[in-house]
């Protein structure tokens, strides 16, 4: 096995760390450099001269003053900006104008021309609009008028942001602003993020080849490199899998296309920047950065154009300076250090919670980013050698600080620009800086995106959130009711606690949520090495089939004592296990990789949500097992009772052999109940450990018994059996079937059935929802875990519009998964799980290959042996999507990494129809930006999971309980707050109070 992609040299200090020693830290490192006080006397007047006189023209102050994006008009505007001008039918643009206006009043809207303008154009709009979604002739004329407005006005908004269409305009356009604004420099950003494709990757590539071309012919080779325009790109716009897992890839396909645009960029003496992108990537981007320092040093010794932006909201914000400065001083280098707060805040709250990790990677107060700036400002104004500092930012009292901060530093004064600059977006903190610059000493760079206002706008949708959160400072000039000691108010103060819960404290005080890792941080990853090393999976003895009568004696015996152990002791064993498993996630990932052949992310996972269930299970019992009074006459009690029904038989798939394992048993036991569990004969390795650990934790021997072997005998007989008082399933519609029959045949009483099975799980995607996030949704849905989950995705609908379009995204996204060994980090796509299931999907797919009727019939394959190693693994099956004519076609649940994509183009709700008609119903996706239409679809499918915009996995303990209808499955949900009841049998019990002569409580009251 590989592991060269699992350990590697961390160079930064861990980023999920308390915030107030870290902050405490910057604030002692802060003391005597900044007096707050003056800085803030500098920057009133500048706050006052706006406010007095706001900027002419829309910018996004005058816009957050409109239509705040807390308000229904703000969020419209932002939704409509995010999706309309990419929708190709007119048909779904009607419908997205209509969903999004129908709930706003743009009529009210103020002072300020653009303003103005734009709602006009809106409230045109509105007043066309079919009402209640009509679509007679008169008014689908009207609704196109309407949506030729609403364009407009989304144009105008975007034009705000843009500074040209093609590098060409915006040089123009930067040079007449320069004409007005002396000391004015430009960065340019080819619009274009996060490619999928390979293609995507070099088209971006060309894109900013062409404008360092266009940039050099402008740039005089004799001034200093900082006095001419630059460009700022993206990485994650070069390659398609710029990943940490990715590693190797990026170094030796990313840094060379990097390397080519600098070499461009220095003998045209202009400066590139490196924009920051989210926290997962910042090692990778330090370590791309250094081996491009290394070449520039060699190459262009001279060239002082060389930079990348730093966020200081990262808890590691000082940190990465400092290596920064490190890599200048190493290389004798002077880099260009463009310091930001950070505009992925929200995304990387949202992905530590989801991750499970025990601390944030960025400050949770706004005040403390703003003392992780100036701490980060001082560190680079003291490194002149090494650093150019370049401030990004539109916060008044922040620039004023900067200013007194570089005023006091030796080397530097105010006037001194070769020694610093300042920087805005363009379309932003234009009235700030009106005023800012009317000292000519000041240089200041404008960020200036370029590209068609299509591409705009994933970028304008993360400036319209930045700025428009309540904590920005953006926000708050425009709100005339917030006084300049607030807006100025000093961030120099410590908050001892985060300002959100912990993701470990997600689910509140009586549910501690499963710790996870990040794979992307050495420290996290080294204890999954040392495991995988160590760790054997056991060897589990075959229990004969014809001895079940023993194991459901002592079970039966084991119940009578269990179930009488109080409810809160059985709850404690349950927790007890998950803090155990807990301790022992390495282990059990390690077994997971070695047995069931799950990549690392997919293993923790798994042990994330065994852990979940046990502790939810625990919490369930105890709620769910207090007896209820029931209301009745006087002169009696009633009270409503559960009691455990006796032994379980629990069934559970290899593929989730842990989780879906653990979590049957958990359920059986907090109840009360004993088990009999009967793990997949491919995976009893996983299972046997689980159930030491249940063991060790204090479940009784005989309550937990563990009966390895095929499930045609060993669970067949189990099921047959008398004595059994319930059966839970997870597996085969097929075998669903088999069992239901086989209760069903048995004399005595009648048992209970549990059963989650398959799925032919589809994702409707119409023509409003974002290219990249389908493509995203869908490899992960369709691929991930080699397509064996049950809630994977096997039917994807895509609107005719923009079918062609995605569906060449996912073919390139496809050829750029790795296969092979799930060992290594960088595989995404791991072995299925033996030989049989390889033979049958691989004849499944060259069937579909042969019969798909279409004469240019899509189909995508994704390569094949990435490395040698990945040669030698058994069963690998590449990724295989394919198009189908009809929904119809689609017969049967292939459990593997095969995609049906089908196109439509009628109503939305008959592509329900026929999906529910497929008779099926455990999850479904849709991808649109239509809010109405995203619930009128969940409310006519017949399905257990509904993901709308995001991937269809990965259901979450407590927050999406699992579990189908149909073919699906029985219900109850795994997972949710009605399971246990299944578990349980129900007792009334009636006391006559006055049995003993008379109502004694009723005359006592009434006398
Ligand atoms: C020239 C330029 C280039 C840029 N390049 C990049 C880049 O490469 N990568 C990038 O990520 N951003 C980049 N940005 C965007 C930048 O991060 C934001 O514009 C900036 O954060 C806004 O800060 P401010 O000082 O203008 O506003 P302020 O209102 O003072 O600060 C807002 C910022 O505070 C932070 N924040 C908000 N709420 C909280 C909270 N509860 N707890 C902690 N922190 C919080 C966020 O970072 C938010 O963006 C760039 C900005 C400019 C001007």
């Amino acid at each position: 096995m590989e592991f060269s992609q699992m350990s590697r040299q961390q160079r930064l200090p861990d980023p999920y760390r308390p915030e107030a020693a870290i902050v405490s830290s910057y604030l002692k490192g802060l003391e005597g450099a900044l007096d707050w006080a003056s800085a803030s006397v500098l920057a009133q007047p500048w706050v006052q001269a706006v406010r007095d006189n706001p900027p002419p023209f829309w910018a996004m102050e005058s816009l957050l003053k409109e239509y705040p994006i807390s308000s229904a008009e703000g969020l419209a505007l932002m939704r409509l900006a995010e999706a309309l001008l990419r929708v190709p039918d007119a048909e779904t643009a009607i419908a997205l104008t209509a969903d999004q206006l129908g709930r706003a009043d743009f009529a009210t809207a103020s002072d300020g021309a653009m303003a103005r303008l734009s709602a006009s154009a809106i409230a045109l709009s509105k007043k066309f609009l079919p009402e209640g979604g009509q679509s007679s002739i008169m008014s689908k004329l009207g609704a196109h008028t309407v949506v030729a407005a609403t364009l407009r006005a989304v144009q105008l908004l975007g034009r705000q942001f843009v500074l040209g269409q093609t590098i060409n305009e915006a040089m123009k356009e930067a040079n007449s602003s320069r004409k007005q604004v002396a000391n004015l420099r430009f960065s340019y950003d080819m619009l274009g993020e996060g490619a999928r494709t390979d293609a995507d990757a070099l088209h971006y590539l060309a894109s900013y080849e062409n404008a360092i071309k266009s940039i050099a012919v402008t740039a005089d080779a004799a001034r200093a490199c900082e006095q001419n325009d630059g460009i700022s790109i993206k990485l994650s716009a070069l390659h398609p899998r710029y990943e940490d897992a990715q590693h190797a890839r990026v170094m030796a396909e990313l840094v060379p296309r990097v390397w080519g645009l600098c070499k461009q960029a220095a003998v045209a003496n202009i400066n590139l920047t490196i924009d920051a992108e989210e926290v997962d990537r910042l090692e990778l981007s330090l370590e791309v950065f250094e081996a491009l320092a290394a070449l520039v040093a060699e190459h262009h010794p001279n060239w002082r154009g060389f930079g990348l932006a730093l966020q200081a909201y990262q808890t590691r914000a000082l940190d990465v300076i400092e290596h920064v400065i490190s890599i200048g001083r190493k290389y004798k280098l002077r880099l260009m250090c463009r310091l930001v707060k950070g505009a992925y805040w929200d995304f990387e709250i949202k992905r530590a919670q989801e991750l499970g990790l025990p601390h944030y990677p960025v400050f949770t107060h706004k005040h403390h980013t703003d003392v992780s700036y100036l701490a980060c400002a001082q560190a680079l104004l003291n490194a002149p050698d090494a650093i150019y500092p370049q401030f990004a930012g539109h916060n008044a009292g922040t620039i004023a600080a900067i200013l007194q901060m570089a005023s006091r530093t030796k080397t530097t004064d105010v006037g001194a620009t070769s020694q610093f600059e300042l920087q805005r977006l363009h379309g932003m903190g234009e009235g700030i800086y009106r005023e800012v610059m009317k000292n000519p000493g000041i240089a200041c760079r404008v960020y200036a995106p370029v590209g068609a206002h299509r591409d705009l706008l994933a970028y304008l949708v993360r400036r319209l959130l930045e700025n428009g959160a309540n904590s920005s400072f953006v926000h708050q000039l425009a709100d005339e009711s917030v006084g300049m000691d607030l807006l100025l108010t000093s961030p120099l103060r410590l908050e001892s606690e985060t300002s959100l819960p912990l993701p470990p404290l997600l689910y509140g005080p009586d549910r501690l949520n499963s710790q996870g890792l990040d794979l992307t941080v050495e420290n996290m990853r080294a204890p999954l090495l040392a495991a995988l090393k160590t760790a054997q999976v056991p060897v589990v003895p075959e229990f004969d089939a014809k001895s079940v009568a023993g194991p459901i004696t002592t079970g039966a015996s084991s119940y009578q004592k269990w179930s009488k152990v109080p409810v809160a002791e059985r709850a404690a064993v349950l927790r007890r296990a998950a803090d155990a498993m807990q301790q022992q996630m390495p282990h059990f990932c390690a077994l997971l990789v070695k047995e069931a052949f799950k990549t690392w992310g997919d293993a923790v996972s798994e042990v994330r949500e065994a852990i979940d269930f046990l502790r939810y299970y625990a919490n369930e019992a105890e709620r769910i097992m207090q007896p209820i009074s029931l209301p009745g006459p006087t002169g009696e009690t009633n009270e409503l009772r559960l009691s455990a029904r006796g032994v379980w038989v629990c069934i559970s798939p290899w593929n989730f052999p842990l989780a879906i394992f653990t979590g049957q048993i958990a359920a059986a036991l907090a109840t009360g109940n004993a088990v009999l569990a009967k793990p997949a004969e491919q995976t009893p390795g996983v299972a046997l450990a689980a159930v030491k650990l249940l063991h060790a934790a204090g479940v009784p021997e005989g309550a937990l018994q563990l009966l390895h072997g095929p499930g045609e005998t060993v669970g067949a007989a189990l099921v047959a059996a008398p004595g059994i008082s319930g059966v839970v399933f997870t597996g085969s519609t097929q075998v669903a079937r088999i069992i239901n029959r086989a209760l069903a045949a048995k004399d005595g009483p009648i048992v209970p059935l549990i059963a989650e099975t398959g799925g032919i799980n589809a994702m409707l995607v119409d023509s409003t929802a974002l290219p990249e996030q389908v493509v995203d949704a869908v490899v992960q849905s369709a691929f991930r875990s080699a397509g064996q989950r049950c809630s994977a995705l096997r039917l994807l609908c895509l609107h005719e519009g923009i079918a062609d379009a995605v569906i060449a995204m996912i073919g390139g996204a496809v050829q750029e998964l790795v296969l092979g060994d799930p060992a290594d980090l960088a595989t995404d796509v791991g072995p299925v799980i033996d030989r049989e299931a390889f033979n049958g999907i691989v004849q499944h797919v060259a069937r579909l290959s042969s019969q798909s009727n279409r004469p240019s019939a899509l189909e995508i394959r994704a390569k094949i042996a990435i490395n040698s190693e990945a040669n030698q693994m058994p069963n690998l099956v590449p990724p295989f999507a394919v198009e189908v004519a009809r929904i119809a076609d689609v017969t049967q649940e292939i459990f593997g990494p095969v995609l049906h994509i089908v196109r439509w183009n009628s109503a939305p709700e008959a592509v329900i129809d026929q999906i529910n008609a497929l008779g099926y119903g455990l999850t479904l996706g849709t991808q649109t930006r239509i809010d109405t239409r995203a619930q009128a679809l969940a409310a006519g499918a017949h399905v257990g999971n509904i993901y709308i915009n995001r991937n269809m996995i990965g259901a979450v303990v407590g927050v999406q309980p699992f579990g189908g209808e149909g073919l699906s499955g029985t219900g109850p949900k795994a997972g949710g707050p009605h399971y246990l009841y299944r578990f349980c049998s129900e007792q009334t019990v009636t006391v006559n109070t006055t049995a003993a002569g008379g109502n004694v409580a009723l005359l006592s009251a009434h006398a």
